[in-house]
């Protein structure tokens, strides 16, 4: 079923599949939009670099990079509704968007709401052409649901802010150049005043260590796809200091609540196409008939659908134009443990099997066992499943605040 949301929408539905019609590049079709990222997957051959580079020359002249930032700072000015167009466009078509990670979904949203005009000016085109790449230094290892207690110092010499601490857990690091880090630039204020939201270079300019120690972590899906940072000094221009000294909580919120409104609008897409592929192994195995198996695949389906079905009524709201309210966290608590879930029953699907890692160098691990072993990080990141409870219980339904402890 397609959305009839008019003539307007219809006519940039329209725009949009001709341009992917006009412009498919074979080569990347299936290809994950994270691939590109910025150089971040080491692209197989020359010839997949240079169709890469050619894909993201035409979405650059379409303006379709950060196609969701105001158009006054490059980008398209897409709504809300125009995004879940563009996004299901794509999908349609087999073809990747340009993405530019945090850079796109968590930084430049916060310097738009919370830069000046020359912050503004210097930072958001460096990500729309994928000069900066980010990674978040929000995490310490004693303050990871209780952010505002971190304890990574900065301290400002002159016009610079020197930073000092440990952070953690920081997705992607060792493929960015620039970490978005929450320190305490005021120890003496109240815990949420004392807080600055600065950008600091991984390293200097000359290539040299910014006094920052990156250590990767290795997480039990066998990946290392995150990081911890020892920092001792590292520096970053007061002008990278978002928000104002001092005012970086506000910026924190900005920045978690893109985190976890996400693409609540289009993200059943990505869970539908991944059940229909466990429905797919099922009728391999030969277990698509057994009635349990066919219960669990009913209760996936069913929970993908009400997933499409909010994302839906998300849509609504912001095709009339009102702010949407507590549904980031209804919808980031909803899809995470979703697909925990869902990783038990694929898991479960296997039967022995799914205890059995395929042979190989390394610590190999196959597409379902990932999802039983990866989803579990879903309920943590980006906010506990017990916190978004407790901003559901508190800011959405009025519940009494929990009691502090202590
Ligand atoms: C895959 C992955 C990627 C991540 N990427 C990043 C990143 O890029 N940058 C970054 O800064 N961080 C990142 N994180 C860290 C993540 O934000 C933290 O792990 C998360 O906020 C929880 O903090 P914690 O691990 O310190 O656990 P804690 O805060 O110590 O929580 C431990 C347990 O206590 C519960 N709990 C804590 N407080 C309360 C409360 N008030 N009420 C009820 N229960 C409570 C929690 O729900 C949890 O079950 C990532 C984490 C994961 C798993």
């Amino acid at each position: 079923m397609e959305l009839d949301l008019g003539p307007e929408l219809r006519a940039f539905r329209d725009e949009i599949r001709t341009f992917l019609a006009e412009h498919r590049i074979e080569e990347l079709a299936g290809q994950d939009e994270m691939a590109g990222y910025a150089g971040q997957a080491e692209p197989e051959s020359e010839t997949r670099a240079a169709a890469w580079s050619e894909w993201e020359a035409a979405l650059a002249k379409e303006r379709l990079i950060c196609p969701q930032w105001p158009e006054e700072v490059g980008g398209r000015g897409l709504s809300g509704v125009e995004m879940a167009i563009l996004n299901e466009e794509f999908d349609r078509a087999g073809m990747p968007r340009v993405v530019r990670g945090m850079g796109e979904s968590l930084v430049g949203p916060s310097i738009i709401v919370h830069g000046t005009e020359e912050q503004k000016a210097y930072f958001l085109p460096r990500i729309i052409d994928g000069t900066d790449r980010y990674c978040q230094g929000f995490s310490e290892p004693d303050h990871g649901s209780d952010l505002a207690g971190v304890e990574t110092r900065g301290v400002v010499d002159g016009d610079e802010v020197v930073i000092t601490g440990q952070k953690v857990w920081t997705s992607g690091a060792h493929r960015a150049n620039t970490i978005f880090i929450l320190c305490r630039t005021d120890p003496d204020a109240p815990k949420h005043r004392g807080l600055s939201y600065v950008l600091v270079p991984m390293k200097r300019e000359d290539g040299s260590s910014n006094g920052i120690d990156l250590r990767p972590l290795r997480q039990m899906s066998g990946a290392s796809g995150f990081c911890q940072e020892f920092i001792d000094g590292a520096r970053a221009p007061l002008f990278n200091v978002i928000g104002g000294l001092n005012n970086g909580w506000r910026v924190a919120m900005t920045t978690l609540g893109n985190e976890r409104g996400g693409r609540a609008t289009t993200q059943h897409l990505r869970y539908e196409r991944e059940f229909w592929d466990l429905v797919d192994t099922a009728r391999k195995l030969s277990a698509d008939k057994d009635p349990l198996v066919r219960q669990d695949l009913a209760w996936a389906y069913t929970h993908v659908q009400l997933m499409r079905y909010s994302g839906l009524r998300l849509l609504s709201t912001l095709a009339a134009k009102r702010e949407p309210g507590p549904e980031a966290s209804v919808n980031k608590l909803f899809w995470s443990e979703y697909h925990k879930r869902f990783g038990n029953i694929a898991i479960n699907l296997l039967g022995a099997q799914g205890m059995i890692r395929p042979e190989g160098p390394g610590y190999r691990t196959d597409r379902w066992q990932q999802v039983f072993l990866g989803s579990r990080a879903g309920t943590i990141f980006s906010g506990t499943s017990e916190i978004q409870h407790n901003i559901i219980g508190e800011r959405a339904l009025g519940l009494p605040k929990e009691p502090a402890v202590g």
